[in-house]
């Protein structure tokens, strides 16, 4: 039997076959949940069509989502109203900032860009969950999780803006944790090492950023989607139900490193 035989898990983010939501959709198919995946436009809807055929057990839904969109939220929330009651995971796998904003310096970040990286990567967690707040509630024992990165305390050149978004992601998660810990909702992150993904192919240096991994890093080797997909498996099951507003490294051992 498989640790999440019984639990319905939400999935966003997921672009194509790289991103890392799908291989956190991949886990849990695995695990038996049962899912429901989002896509944010039409053009992501067709790769999501082929990929799901890869699953073991279809998606009792597939809708679109766009986390900046209040109306795409509420929307989003009804479809879900009409095929379960409860939802025991939500998994936040979704950034955005513009090209512009993830290279040079820092300084340069204009205040249309800050808020726009802010709005998409960060607040748009606090207001999934409160869009989805019943059915966490109704699940009993719900574990919410969003996924950072390390450029959230220390700084990646390039990563710029998306890492000042990071660090408010983390502290939400923090003050998320508080809130709902006694509905019994847990509210977690992964900090996952680099990843060739389409959103890491919009930062500056993610080859340095890979290759520094390998050269450093204590297990002297990459991470993959499937590594954060067990992980995220653990955080969805029984297995961590103490475990609440914690950032849980997925990075093959870098974030201790100094020299
Ligand atoms: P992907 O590009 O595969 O996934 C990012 C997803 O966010 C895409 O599906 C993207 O859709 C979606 N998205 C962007 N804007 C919106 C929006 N307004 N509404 C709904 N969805 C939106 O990249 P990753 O898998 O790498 O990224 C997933 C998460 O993992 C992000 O939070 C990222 O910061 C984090 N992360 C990534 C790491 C890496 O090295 N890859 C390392 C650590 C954390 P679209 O393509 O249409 O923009």
């Amino acid at each position: 039997m498989g640790l999440l035989e019984g639990k319905t898990a939400l999935v966003t983010g997921i672009a194509n076959k790289r991103s890392i939501a799908w291989g956190i959709a991949r886990a849990f198919d695995r695990e038996g949940a049962r899912l429901i995946l989002t896509y944010q436009n039409d053009r992501l809807k067709e790769n999501l069509d082929k990929l799901v055929g890869d699953l073991s057990n279809a998606p009792i839904l597939v809708a679109p989502l766009d986390v900046s969109d209040d109306g795409s939220l509420t929307a989003l929330a009804e479809r879900i109203g009409d095929v379960t009651d409860a939802l025991d995971v939500l998994v936040h796998s979704v950034a955005f900032a513009k090209g512009e904003d993830l290279s040079g310096r820092f300084l340069e970040t204009s205040r249309e860009g800050y808020h726009l990286a802010q709005d998409i990567s960060a607040y748009s967690l606090t207001a999934l969950v409160r869009a989805l707040y019943e059915p966490l509630k109704n699940a009993g024992r719900a574990s919410v999780m969003a996924m950072t990165y390390q450029g959230s305390i220390r700084v990646m050149p390039n990563y710029n803006v998306m890492g000042v978004a990071k660090a408010a992601l983390e502290s939400s998660v923090r003050y998320l944790a508080f809130d709902l810990g006694r509905e019994g909702i847990r509210v977690n992150a992964i900090s996952a090492g680099p990843i060739k993904t389409l959103a890491a192919a919009g930062v500056k240096g993610i080859s340095s950023a890979l290759h520094s991994t390998v050269e450093r890093a204590p297990i002297a080797e990459n991470i993959t989607t499937e590594d954060v997909g067990n992980a995220a498996v653990f955080l969805a099951s029984p297995w961590s139900e103490r475990i609440t507003g914690h950032v849980l490294y997925v990075d093959s051992g870098f974030h201790i490193m100094g020299f």
